[in-house]
């Protein structure tokens, strides 16, 4: 006999009945079974069942598997599915999945008893993280224990020759969760046609989903304009859509077959796609790309039953805050709810791929708490609560070489984000039976994460590891690619430096600062981050005289002469002016510059509109100085801009891109390693597409951005141990 032990996501999914039905039809003999740690199968005739392993359920993923032959006495006359075993190790939890074709075609059916349920699923599909209690994942464990199985369902559940045996979402319309829609508080008639009809007329409307509430409406002006207004936080900033299927799709974006490969993914994340026409959806995206999703859930296929126009699916919660799950945290007039509760909270993932190559912007539905493979390279062996930095918050448990990563968190700086986040961190910690040995946190003294990682470690008297964040950002992406001596490019907007400063477009040998770009002033400090123009006189003023700054300034109408003397007379008396490096603070002054982006209303909002702005560069060449460390001046590259500022803005937007772009590579290569390219920058298609064209690694697995910083701590203590 052969014993074969499989690790990956393996439980939840319908792993076991998959292998007892397959054993079966091939009249192998044996057992399967579920251990702490993932699935152990018994069988008679090895080469037989290696083949089943290629055709395994869409949720199950297999990492790894070791085969070993045994000697049993006992007797196997057939196949059986043995009851679990108990075991110390990691237990993983799967994520939440689509809806399967299966389930969609039983959906559409109408001889079927699911037909038209909002909540139909299977083994193979459905939510899964969202509504686990406890673990191991069974169903008195999650929030399908509010519901009593009717017969029907039952005979399914414990049938193992049928799709859902053991599937604990099981559900219909006699026994499942049931939909009910409100207007203003009160419970009105209605349910998912009642619901599109609202959306037709051009109502908003909270509708429950996976992970939380989203809300609702048509992509029409006049409604997100109105939108616009309830929910204030977002001024300009784009809205996802879901549409109906890919003719749908191809009315409004362009797609290729990498990105509709993701998009018909289990995952089913939001994809950031380019726009047919730039000016068209203007309202729902200022941007030349729009985010879209496929429907992922039977309410979803049901609501596009009686739609013919892409909707608006933005996830419901208050500025700054977590994403809602509940009746009664919603603010529109209009809510479709349901009765199966949501305990663990989800937003829809992003991805954008750039250059063919699959960028998270969010990693969340779809992908957590999946488990990512890291090497412990040094054999440190210890478990770790990497608590990551500020802005797109997500943290990080490490242990016997899984990081598991938290989903979206939001901004930690926020209280109610970061309490939030606190107990998310509590359930991932017994979700994993995981109990921190070492922590880790941002060099940023101030963050949240930093001072609630202080009062952990001295809490639990373990240690505390302090990693800085563009060293976080380019560890990241190294762990992905298993790369142990490597040069590292992080560009993002503001993170705190080893000397005190703000840094922001730095080059790493590994863990040392070897390069970084020209510092220029922060007028006002942390107020020239929401006003890109103040960023520009900083860096004007170094070569300009104060009346030519003056006539630029009033020309693109930033300034009154009044106010700009106050301006510079800051900036002689160096009053309340911060340094910095950052990458993200030269690409909104070149925004304000080139009169593309004068406000920011989001995170990124200036730099995005500049990329969304670009046409071909003028190939600049890039000025590098070897100070105490290699500088990429940018000084030259505003020199450039007011010297053609008459000229094709497009392709004077690229420029900038370019020149830090190819400046920052041109450090990076004297080191003849191999590169990487981190941090938020790394979203941005014209300098991610240069850099990948010169063979540069990138994040694939965890965010470029913040979000990716947990995943990096935790890959730098790997790497460096104690010592900082
Ligand atoms: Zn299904
Ligand atoms: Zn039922």
């Amino acid at each position: 006999m052969y014993k074969i032990k499989i690790n990956g996501i393996v439980q939840g999914v319908g792993f076991r009945p998959f292998i007892y039905r397959k054993c079966t039809g091939l009249k192998l003999s044996g057992y399967v079974k579920n251990t702490g740690a993932g699935v152990e199968v018994l069988v008679d005739d090895r080469e037989k069942f290696l083949k089943i392993l290629n055709e395994i359920p869409p949720l199950a993923r297999i990492d790894d598997y070791t085969i070993e032959e045994v000697k049993i006495n006992k007797k196997f006359n057939d196949f059986k599915i043995l009851a679990s075993s108990e075991s110390k190790g990691i237990a993983f939890v799967p994520p939440d999945g689509f809806l399967c074709d299966d389930c969609l075609r039983e959906l559409k059916d109408k001889k079927n008893l699911r037909n038209d349920y909002f909540f139909i699923t299977c083994t193979n599909c459905g939510p899964r993280y969202t509504i686990i209690e406890r673990t191991p994942y069974d169903r008195d464990k999650t929030t399908m224990s509010d519901f009593e199985m009717c017969d029907f369902c039952r005979k399914e559940y414990t049938n193992p020759m049928n799709r859902r045996y053991h599937a604990q979402t099981v559900a219909c319309k006699t026994c499942g969760p049931k939909l009910a829609l409100y207007h203003n508080g009160k419970k009105i008639k209605g349910g998912i046609k009642e619901t599109a009809e609202l959306i037709k007329k051009g109502e908003i409307v909270a509708i429950k989903g996976i992970g939380g509430f989203h809300i609702a409406c048509a992509t029409r002006d006049c409604v997100v304009l109105r939108l616009r207004k309830i929910e204030k936080i977002r001024e300009n900033k784009p809205f996802a859509v879901m549409v109906k299927n890919f003719e749908m799709l191809g009315k409004i974006a362009d797609f290729n077959e990498i990105e509709k490969k993701i998009l018909t993914g289990k995952e089913r994340p939001i994809v950031i796609l380019k726009k047919l026409n730039k000016n068209s959806l203007a309202s729902v995206s200022n941007l030349d790309t729009i985010g879209v999703m496929l429907p992922y859930t039977g309410l979803h296929y049901l609501l596009f039953d009686y739609l013919d126009e892409p909707v608006i699916m933005t996830s419901s919660n208050l500025p700054e805050s977590p994403i809602t799950t509940e009746l009664r945290e919603q603010f529109i007039p209009y809510i479709l709810d349901n009765d199966r509760r949501i305990v663990n909270p989800l937003d829809d993932s992003v991805i954008k791929v750039i250059a063919k190559k699959k960028l998270f912007i969010r990693r969340s539905r779809g992908f957590v708490p999946g488990a990512i493979k890291i090497a412990d390279v040094r054999g440190v062996n210890k478990q770790i609560l990497a608590l990551g930095a500020e802005m797109m918050n997500t943290f990080c448990i490490y242990r016997e070489g899984n990081a598991i990563l938290s989903g979206h968190i939001g901004n930690a700086r926020n209280m109610r984000t970061f309490e939030y986040s606190k107990k998310i961190i509590n359930k991932f910690l017994n979700f994993t039976k995981t109990k921190p040995e070492v922590l880790i946190s941002d060099l940023h003294p101030e963050y949240n994460t930093s001072k609630y990682a202080r009062e952990l470690s001295e809490k639990l008297n373990i240690p505390l590891i302090k990693v800085q964040h563009h060293n976080a950002h380019v560890y990241s992406a190294a762990a992905e690619h298993e790369l142990d001596d490597f040069a590292g490019i992080a560009c993002d907007g503001l993170g705190y430096g080893t000397d005190g400063k703000i840094w922001g477009g730095e080059v790493f040998h590994n863990n040392e600062r070897i390069g970084s770009l020209e510092e220029h002033v922060m007028l006002g400090g942390d107020s020239s981050v929401k006003n890109p123009p103040k960023m520009l006189i900083g860096i004007l003023m170094k070569f300009l005289d104060e009346n030519e700054v003056k006539k630029i300034m009033i020309k693109l109408k930033y300034y009154k002469n009044n106010e700009i003397n106050l301006l510079h007379n800051q900036y002689k008396e160096n009053f309340n002016c911060l340094k910095t490096t950052s990458m993200g603070r030269v690409l909104d002054a070149a925004s304000a510059l080139l009169g593309i982006c004068d406000k920011r209303t989001y995170d990124g909002e200036p730099a995005m509109m500049l990329e969304s702005s670009s046409g071909e560069p003028y190939y600049l060449k890039p000025v590098i100085k070897k100070e105490d460390r290699w500088v990429l001046k940018t000084t030259p590259v505003f020199e450039y801009l007011i010297e053609n500022i008459d000229k094709d803005k497009e392709q004077l937007a690229a420029t900038v891109q370019y020149y830090i772009a190819k400046g920052l590579f041109e450090i990076a290569e004297k080191y003849k390693k191999p590169i990487v390219f981190s941090g938020g920058c790394a979203y941005n298609r014209l300098m991610t597409g240069y850099l990948v064209g010169k063979g540069v690694y990138l994040n694939e697995k965890v965010p470029a951005g913040d979000g990716g910083i947990s995943f990096g701590q935790v890959a730098y203590f790997l790497r460096n141990g104690y010592g900082i």
